[in-house]
Formats: structure tokens, sequence, C-alpha cells
């Protein structure tokens, strides 16, 4: 397990993951790929929350192409950001999780779970103004 990308997970309350370069502004200093990858971190339910990260609705789709992964070539979409109205994350990070053993924020597993893994149909745009990272 790692110590470093756990505490984050644990310590990291803003509603939004998977801008990378907020969080660095956050933190204050550069966000590496592993600050967030733990492969020891194997929830039961791992599958329903990446799931939930896939089927909830798009907040906002940029007119980009899909680029493929640096690490596997899958597509990632550079600007497709999804949100259930409380969370907002990225294609990327949702892809990072599944695929390249990203550890979501604590706050975030606990949403998913009191939601049981139903993304909502849509979400209310104004709601999305205070998920923006600053
Ligand atoms: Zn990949």
């Amino acid at each position: 397990m790692n110590e470093r990308v756990r505490r984050f997970a644990a310590e990291w309350v803003r509603p939004w993951f998977g801008f990378w370069d907020k969080e660095a502004e956050v933190l204050g200093h550069p966000v590496a790929i592993e600050d967030h990858a733990d492969p020891t971190w194997q929830p039961p339910d791992k599958a329903s929350l990446i799931e939930y990260l896939r089927a909830s609705p798009a907040a906002l789709v940029g007119q980009v192409e899909e680029q493929p992964c640096r690490r596997c070539g899958r597509p990632i979409h550079p600007a497709l950001y999804l949100s259930d109205g409380d969370l907002l994350w990225t294609d990327s990070a949702a892809h990072l999780v599944e695929h390249h053993d990203f550890v979501l924020p604590d706050h975030f597993v606990r949403a998913i779970r009191s939601r049981h893994y139903t993304p909502p149909e849509d979400i209310d745009p104004g709601a999305l103004d205070r998920l923006w990272p600053q």
C-alpha cells in the first residue's frame, strides 16, 4: 500500500478530480502519476465505482478529438468532463482509475456508494458552477 497515495485520497476534499494542473496549483507542487497510483487499492466494488464514473452525464464536451493514452494507447477524450451534480471529474481520471491503478479520493467513493452507484440522468447546469476548479 502506498501511504502517500492513500493520504492524498483521504485528505482531498475538492469536488473535482483529474484536473492535474489545477491540483498542482492547490498542492503547491507538480503532480506525478505516482502520486495517485496504488495497485493494492482494490475495493470490492471497484468495477461499480468505475461504471459510475463512466455512466454519469457529461458536464462539458470540448470539440477536440480523442487522443491515445500515452501509457496504453486506449482513447482518452481530453476535453470530456463528467459530473453527477456534486462531483466533477475528467475522462482522463476515469481512465486512470480504470486502467492505471489510480485511487479515487475517499469522498468520491463515499458519495458514489451513497448513491448506490446510480448516476443521475441529468445534472443542473447551474450546479456545475461551484464544481469547476477555480
Ligand atoms: Zn491508459
